[in-house]
C-alpha cells in the first residue's frame, strides 16, 4: 500500500486512484548530485506541494514563489512531459495580453 509522499494519507482512502510525481530528492552527503524519484500522492494537490518542496525545499517562507504562482506554472504537465520549464507555454501567456485588435 502506498502512502501519499506530501500528506501520508494511505492509498484507497480517496476514492480517487491519486497520481505519481517525479521529485528531486535533496542531495545526501556523498551524493554528487539530486536524484529524480518517483513517488504517489493522494491527490493532485499534494503532488503540486511536494513537487514545489522537492525545488524549493521545506522552508517555504523560503521559496521565491508562493505555491499559487508554482501551481500556476503547471508544474504536472511538465513533469509528465519531463521538459524544463515550458517557454513556449509561458512567452503565449504574455504575448496574448498585448494583442492589439485591428480591423
Ligand atoms: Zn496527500
Amino acid at each position: 500500500m502506498e502512502i501519499c509522499h506530501n500528506c501520508g494519507l494511505p492509498e484507497g482512502a480517496l476514492r480517487n486512484p491519486g497520481r505519481t510525481a517525479s521529485v528531486t530528492a535533496a542531495a545526501q552527503f556523498g551524493d554528487k548530485r539530486s536524484r529524480r524519484h518517483s513517488v504517489w500522492c493522494c491527490t493532485d494537490e499534494c503532488a503540486i506541494q511536494s513537487l514545489a518542496i522537492s525545488k524549493y525545499g521545506k522552508s517555504s517562507f523560503r521559496w521565491p514563489i508562493t505555491l499559487a504562482q508554482f501551481r500556476a506554472m503547471n508544474p504536472l504537465e511538465e513533469s509528465r512531459k519531463k521538459r524544463a520549464p515550458n517557454k513556449a507555454y509561458l512567452e503565449r501567456l504574455t504575448t496574448e495580453k498585448s494583442v492589439e485588435i485591428t480591423y
